[in-house]
């Protein structure tokens, strides 16, 4: 009267096998599960049961008992209902124990007996093979993406139950995965824009180069619009990052698109009063990953920067530096990936009006409490630092559209192909009079040894933009002008 029945459990990203083990005795009838479950695990008792003799299936007037191994792993979220309940089926003579041989199972139970979405299927499939994997039939193209034919879904329980007992073949693989799809959202384009020459240019120089944004400008100034276009200006996701985003997005149950792959650079733009947790990750049990991780290989937008709490912004450090972002909980380490491209978005002081000269009527207390908002370290991170103005009236009515989105991305590419080729010691040459600004700007102290750093790869970034072999003094002051917001947002 006992079974053991594979599955697998989430933690953070990576999926680990956990065995299901069923025991069903006589005496006193009860259902207890042992083995570190949280508390969605535990409330598996009311569904399985439920689940079961909504479909028909007989559930044991007699004590049933589930151990859940191994006992040193945490087991969360409710993936494991499939499995509980198919190990109570083969306990009780219901199921063949042959039939679960060589199987794994994963799935949520409805109380009718439908078999649900569980989030990760891509780690839980990882962590079940060399096993044939029984997932939920909306989540069967996530699971055979990694797992091809040796992922079987099913609807119901019933439905399991007759293949099971060899009554019925393997349903047919759906052709939507299910109703969480989004549908495709449209392609925003830079032809909608009007003006923001400066803005535009900047996407453009971020793009290429892979540099941090920061747009400083006064509500209606279009920041928010430009942010939304830059996706459309980086190339397409590698294989590799394809699979690593998806892997993420998976993790967190975020719908994943049509063709399952996420082949588009992801755009994640979590509002100021989103949590920590929301925006770096973690959590009690589970460990999911934040936004900081569903925005790898694409991008972070922080809207109102300056509105963010200072302990979210000073979070954002140590995966800015790294890539990864690693998380300790009593649950375990988990690292996941956090490679993003940070565009930041700010008025220039409480008013809004601070790139105007003159306009603006912030007291210098106010201003310089404002600025304080982003630490020195954090603004370092960015190499652009634009005043953005709003467009003036003429621009905003001309009825023609702007330079689209393609033309922009082919350049990018371009400059993005110059960059590769380069060896790391074979970096452009600056021409003599570039050298010299750049010089100038140090002595007079309106550049710091980091600042030239910083304007010397953007001013690199620009000559790869216009094709250009050597950095020449225009290339340099355009760079300049990139970050020329600083004065702004720093504070004095
Ligand atoms: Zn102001």
């Amino acid at each position: 009267m006992l079974a053991a029945i594979s599955a697998a459990t989430l933690t953070g990203a990576v999926g680990r096998p956990v065995s299901v083990e069923v025991h069903v005795s006589s005496g006193l009838p009860g259902f207890t599960i042992v083995g570190l479950p949280d508390a969605a695990v535990r409330e598996s008792r009311d569904r399985v049961r439920a689940a079961l003799l909504s479909s028909g299936l007989p559930w044991p007037l007699r004590r049933v008992t589930v151990n859940l191994a191994p006992s040193g792993v945490r087991k969360g979220g409710a993936g494991l209902d499939l499995a509980i309940a198919v190990g109570v089926l083969v306990a009780t003579g219901e199921i063949p124990a042959p039939a679960v041989n060589g199987l794994a199972f994963c799935g949520e139970l409805g109380l009718n007996g439908s078999v649900r979405h569980v989030p990760g299927m891509i780690a839980l499939a990882d962590a079940t093979a060399p096993l044939g994997l029984v997932v939920p039939l909306c989540d069967m193209r996530e699971a055979s993406l990694v797992r091809g034919d040796e992922a079987h879904g099913v609807a119901t329980l019933s439905d399991l139950a007759a293949v099971l007992r060899a009554q019925a073949p393997w349903p047919a693989a759906p052709l939507r995965s299910d109703d969480r799809e989004t549908p495709a959202s449209p392609r925003l384009d830079l032809a909608d824009v009007r003006g923001q020459t400066v803005g535009r240019h900047a996407l453009e120089v971020a793009a290429a180069g892979r540099h941090h944004l920061l747009m400083v400008g006064p509500p209606g100034s279009g920041k928010t619009m430009l942010a939304e276009r830059l996706p459309g200006l980086l190339p397409p996701l590698t294989p590799a990052e394809s699979l690593t985003v998806t892997r993420v997005h998976s993790a967190a149950g975020c719908a994943l698109p049509e063709g399952v792959l996420v082949t588009d650079p992801p755009f994640r733009a979590p509002h100021h009063r989103a949590s920590i947790v929301a925006l770096v990750g973690g959590g009690s049990w589970s460990l999911r990953p934040g936004e900081i991780s569903l925005a790898s290989h694409g991008i972070l937008f922080l809207d109102e920067m300056g509105e963010f709490p200072v302990a979210a912004l000073e979070a954002l450090r140590q995966p800015l530096e790294e890539g990864v972002i690693r998380i300790s909980r009593a649950g375990g380490t988990v690292t996941f990936p956090a490679c993003f491209l940070l565009v930041g978005a700010m008025n220039p002081c409480p008013c809004g009006e601070g790139v105007y000269p003159g306009l603006c009527q912030c007291s210098v207390v106010a201003r310089a409490r404002y600025a304080r908002r982003l630490s020195a370290p954090l603004l370092d991170r960015f190499d652009l630092v634009v005043p953005l103005a709003r467009p003036d009236p003429d621009e905003l009515l001309n009825p023609e559209p702007g330079p689209s989105t393609a033309e922009g991305a082919a350049r990018v590419a371009v400059a993005r192909e110059r960059a590769a080729a380069r060896s790391p010691g074979d970096a452009a040459p600056f021409r003599p009079a570039a050298s010299r600004l750049i010089a100038d700007r140090l002595r007079v102290g309106q550049l710091s040894a980091r600042g030239v750093h910083k304007v010397s790869r953007v001013a690199r970034t620009v000559a790869d933009l216009l094709g250009s072999d050597a950095v020449t003094e225009e290339h340099v002051s355009d760079a300049l002008s990139l970050r020329k917001a600083r004065e702004l947002v720093v504070a004095q």
